[in-house]
């Protein structure tokens, strides 16, 4: 892992101000391609889901390429594909973008540019460069030939320019049903790329849009969409994933056919994969659908919404961003780099409290049964700065399961009976006696302090190897927490496959302060890791607390 971050500090040192793509934009400033256009870049989601963290990759991507060359982005809605979209997406992606801490030139929707679109491909029947194609979707395919074979022409290819019009309008006003015809670009049906064998451009869908309505039955295709809403918007530099890369000819095709000057270049990068983690939109929409997960925002999820319920922050998603760089080979990153990326953030930020798990009792029974006293506990470990609060100590504790062992290991300095340990900002606490039910069970531990050694007196008779936290049981707040693993694993093959016990959900006993707690506030918990009081769950009344990470990373050699 160390050395991993390392390289990932390093190579985001050199990556932070040049990556490849940043060295194309250069050339294309020293050449002047835009003259003195401003570098123009854009955010084009698919409102179909809610957005995730292999987006924010592209959102760090675009608008920080903007930011660096003091140039524009845009936030745009793909929305050519009416049948999956919905506005409660439209709404969600705005507010991802936002909190990321981003701010979008323009906000615009593909649907804006039906009209222009339509248009253009009328231009290019006109220009001989599209007809109309009657074969099913079946048909186009099998004559569409292989990566060896050479496809074959359409019998529809060779209709007059006067009769591919008269039917791209029949198109349009609702004359044919959906897949009786499609408007396809004319290109080369020999071409060594299948995507320029005569792609589709258009094709009737009686489907309401979101933002259009009934006004359209046919809609066109991604591929002849994007290069025109990119054009129309005068974007300079349309960054994309891997998979458009051999869509780019075609891309360039379209505008050149219009005769565009200036087009946008298209470059494409390695989308981001993560260990752990599925971020195909149509599997996270299933686990919504199925409920599987609580819902987008499930803090077990993948996305924006689902990250900042867990309590990730967008500064650690920004830095991971920067860290993981920009590619044009695909890779599988670690996600203990973004748990890593959460825990430095988040390290100076939060204060810490006491909170205890499995709580065992604890009787002093030296201590006055009517006595209580505050003692001083810094509100952040390793920062003399952030203050101390007072807090309640009295003769019955709490301690957390995990710090106490009947028969300890070898190297256990907590508690076990005969032991001395500090607890944490109080005193010398020996353990005497185990009192357990008649099953057996643990019911409290039975203790003496010795009262000259309270933190801050100076003591220094003799020194103990542990310091143990502890909540005082007639102030304590009970908390839940909800304790989170991986939402996937990894089986035999590699396959990510669902993980049946991703949440542990566990009572605990606080500190009194905790009482404080608003929802979305952040903790470390002595010794156990990261929290955010959830915020939909937190209230006046009941405090509920999401385990952001741990405070060590478990990533194992
Ligand atoms: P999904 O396959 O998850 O549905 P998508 O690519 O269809 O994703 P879009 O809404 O079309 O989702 O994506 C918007 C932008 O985000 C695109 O430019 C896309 O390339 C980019 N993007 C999507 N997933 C990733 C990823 N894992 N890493 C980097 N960029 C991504
Ligand atoms: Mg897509």
């Amino acid at each position: 892992m160390a050395d991993m971050l390392k390289k990932t500090e390093e190579k985001s040192n050199e990556q932070i101000d040049s990556n490849f793509i940043h060295n194309m934009i250069d050339k294309d400033i020293e050449n002047q391609v835009y003259g003195n256009r401003d570098i123009y870049t854009r955010f084009p989601p698919e409102p179909n889901g809610y957005l995730h963290i292999g987006h924010a990759k592209s959102i760090c991507l675009n608008f920080s390429t903007a930011q660096k060359y003091k140039g524009k982005c845009n936030l745009r809605f793909d929305d050519t594909n009416p049948v999956k979209e919905d506005t409660e997406y439209v709404e969600s992606i705005q507010g991802d973008v936002k909190w990321l801490g981003f701010n979008w030139k323009k906000l615009l929707f593909a649907s804006d540019y039906f009209d222009k679109m339509y248009e253009f491909a009328v231009e290019l029947i006109k220009k001989g460069k599209a007809f109309v194609c009657d074969l099913s979707a079946d048909k186009i395919k099998e004559l569409r030939g292989t990566l060896t074979q050479p496809g074959k022409e359409s019998p529809y290819r060779n209709r007059s320019i006067q009769e591919n019009l008269e039917l791209f309008e029949n198109m349009k006003k609702g004359m044919f049903a959906d897949g009786e015809k499609v408007l396809r670009a004319k290109i080369d049906m020999s071409s060594p790329n299948i995507n320029m064998r005569d792609p589709v451009i258009y094709r009737i869908a009686h489907t309401k849009h979101h933002n259009t309505g009934d006004k359209w039955c046919i809609y066109p295709m991604y591929d002849f969409a994007h290069p025109i809403e990119d054009a129309i918007e005068g974007i300079t530099h349309s960054i994309c994933t891997l998979e458009f890369e051999d869509h780019r000819p075609l891309y360039d095709w379209v505008l050149k056919s219009l005769n565009w000057e200036m087009p946008p270049r298209q470059i494409e990068f390695a989308r981001l994969n993560l260990t752990n983690t599925v971020m195909s939109k149509r599997y996270l929409k299933a686990l919504v659908d199925d409920g599987v997960v609580e819902g987008w925002d499930d803090p077990r999820m993948p996305t924006i919404a689902g990250l900042r319920r867990r309590g990730y922050t967008p500064e650690s998603i920004r830095d991971f961003c920067e860290r993981i760089g920009v590619s044009k080979a695909n890779s599988l990153v670690d996600i203990a780099l973004l748990e890593h990326c959460i825990r430095e953030d988040l390290n100076p930020k939060v204060e810490s409290r006491m909170v205890v798990e499995n709580p065992i009792k604890i009787v002093i029974t030296n201590y006055p049964e009517d006595k209580s006293e505050e003692v001083e506990i810094e509100n952040k470990a390793q920062d003399p700065d952030a203050g101390v609060r007072m807090v309640p100590f009295s003769r019955e504790l709490y301690v957390d399961g995990q710090d106490f062992m009947e028969v300890p290991v070898k190297k256990y300095f907590r508690l076990f009976p005969g032991n001395e340990v500090r607890f944490k900002g109080a005193y010398f606490i020996t353990c005497n006696d185990v009192i357990k039910d008649e099953e057996g069970n643990i019911k409290e531990l039975h203790c003496t302090y010795d009262p000259e050694t309270k933190s801050g007196s100076g003591f220094s008779g003799r020194k103990v190897k542990g310091t143990i936290h502890w909540v005082d049981a007639k102030t304590a707040v009970k908390i839940k927490i909800r304790e989170y693993d991986h939402l996937m694993n990894e089986d035999e093959n590699g396959e990510n496959v669902l993980n049946e016990n991703s949440v542990n959900i566990i009572d605990a006993y606080a500190e009194p302060s905790i009482k404080d707690a608003k929802a979305g506030e952040r903790y470390q918990f002595f010794r156990h890791g990261y929290y955010i009081a959830d915020e939909k769950l937190t209230t006046e009344s009941s405090k509920v607390f999401n385990r952001i990470v741990d405070l060590k990373s478990s990533w194992k050699k």
